[in-house]
């Protein structure tokens, strides 16, 4: 028998509906053809994931193209169209046996509210219904029925912060397999809650702990194929923003659905839970000022680049900045101007400018004398991990700044700083400072564990949890910024 062929590959990013910058295709790191799966083998991601699947069973990948973001503002149509264009051409040609797609889920476009689900569509059209699609998704997915109806198995992360990419997107394209083999029946049991979790919403700390070793159980017992539960990106101004809770049964839907009914209501029940609190920035800094024995990495809820914001907010450099003391702090802007100044005046320069502030506007922009240590384009880096270790990642243009005690990073385009190896990549040593900011809000806890005592801290932005700061229009009715009575529905789709 032939080898099996598979297509994969697509586009990943995570959309913020209220940053007004459009992801543009030079945001993107993007891969295509042996190269994407050379570069992508062994590492955890799901096209990882899909790739080690495939060759467990013997089976050919081909990856016509795999364009990868950060979290930002809506990914311009022309990105999307050519992304679908590649992989609609492929599967036309390609005759292949399974479909597999390592995406994310909570992508937009200015014309699209659900772009996946658009790709996923319009794959099942050419290949039919006999053909195995599957999909891995982040965890912060925004999951529609139009999803649901085209891909017969949708596999989410199962942990936040997410360590599972990889094997995300092993159990996608296991499944691709166990169907290819007969072994696999797929029946979705789902349900969808309109609600957001906001804060209290890691996986390894209850509530959501508890939901997982719930899924988990029923997946080791042999009662479900396998479980999802979706907690939206909570920045998303969409139609039935919410919570989907699915399992699939394997030719039968009775265990699922009893277990789906039993999740929905156990998440429903916990909505209060699910929002957090986190300390305040000055008492964070305070604690830094006083001494602690490792360096303090922040997270600055508020302008998180990896929940979609700009990555310009001058919130917790103004903090710093008013200390009254000087501690030795690296902190991140996104500022292309500033940055093509710094480049300007060269390494060495003395240099006048002003930054941040231009789409974040909880602050300021700040006015900065310094002097330009480093500057570049095109710095590139391997994630350090445990998250994504291995993921190639580049940092466009840059300078870096220089005032007393302080480090400013600047960038033309916004990063989440998930990993140290970013500010590493631009010569900055985050061990050696007292704190550290990022623009995430949890997984740069995995990644600086080994550096320092990471913290979530309370800052406003696009990105705070505040969400009645926010103006959402048609994501509406929701938990907590409506009253709601929800009793969880469980719907089913068979192939
Ligand atoms: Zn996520």
């Amino acid at each position: 028998m032939a080898a099996r062929r598979i297509l994969a590959g697509g586009i990943a990013q995570e959309s913020h509906s209220f940053n007004p910058i459009l992801t543009g295709r030079d945001s993107f790191t993007i891969t295509e053809g042996a190269e994407a799966v050379r570069r992508a083998r062994g590492t955890n991601s799901t096209l990882g994931g899909i790739i080690a699947a495939a060759e467990a069973a013997g089976a050919e990948v081909t990856v016509p193209v795999m364009f990868r973001a950060q979290s930002g503002g809506p990914v311009e149509d022309a990105v999307f169209a050519e992304v679908k264009a590649a992989m609609l051409d492929a599967a036309r040609k390609g005759n292949f046996d399974a479909i597999a797609l390592p995406l994310h889920g909570g992508m937009l476009t200015p014309a699209l509210h659900d772009p996946e689900g658009v790709l996923i569509q319009e794959l099942r059209a050419i290949v039919g219904p006999a053909v195995p699609i599957t999909a891995a998704f982040d965890l912060h997915a925004h999951v529609t029925p139009a999803t649901l109806n085209a891909c017969d198995v949708l596999a989410g992360y199962l942990t936040n912060p997410h360590a599972d990419q990889g094997a995300t997107g092993r159990r996608a394209g296991d499944a691709a397999f166990a169907m290819l083999d007969g072994r696999l029946d797929p029946v979705l049991a789902w349900a969808h809650l309109p609600m957001l979790t906001l804060g209290n919403d890691r996986t390894d700390e209850a509530p959501l702990q508890g939901l997982h070793a719930r899924a988990r159980a029923a997946v080791e017992a042999g009662k479900v194929y396998d479980t999802s539960i979706f907690n939206a990106q909570q920045f998303l101004d969409v139609p039935g923003l919410g919570q989907v809770v699915m399992a699939y049964g394997n030719g039968r839907s009775e265990e699922a659905e009893v277990l789906v009914a039993a999740l929905a209501a156990e998440l429903w029940a916990a909505r209060e839970a699910l929002i957090g609190t986190y300390p305040g920035l000055e008492e964070c800094l305070a604690r830094a000022v006083a001494g602690t024995p490792r360096p303090l990495i922040l997270g600055d809820q508020g302008d998180r680049v990896a929940a979609g914001a700009p990555g310009d907010s001058t919130v917790t450099l103004h903090a710093l900045l008013n200390l009254g003391t000087e501690i030795p702090a690296a902190v991140p802007i996104t500022d292309a101007e500033g940055v093509a100044r710094c480049r300007a005046a060269g390494v060495g320069a003395a240099v006048t400018v002003t930054v941040g502030g231009r789409y974040s506007t909880a602050a300021p922009p700040v006015t900065l004398t310094g002097e330009v240590v480093a500057a570049g384009e095109g710095a590139s880096l391997v994630y350090a991990g445990p998250a994504e270790k291995g993921q190639r990642a580049h940092v466009g243009p840059y300078a870096v700044l220089r005032a007393g005690k302080l480090t400013v990073v600047l960038t033309a385009f916004p990063y989440a700083y998930i990993d140290p190896e970013y500010y590493r990549a631009m010569g900055v040593e985050p061990a050696k400072q007292r704190v550290v900011i990022t623009r995430s809000g949890y997984h740069f806890t995995l990644n600086y564990a080994a550096i320092g005592e990471c913290i979530t801290v309370d800052t406003p932005g696009m990105s705070s949890y505040r969400v009645a700061e926010l103006p959402f229009t048609v994501a509406r009715p929701f938990y907590p910024l409506d009253d709601l009575d929800v009793t969880p529905q469980v719907r089913l789709r068979r192939r």
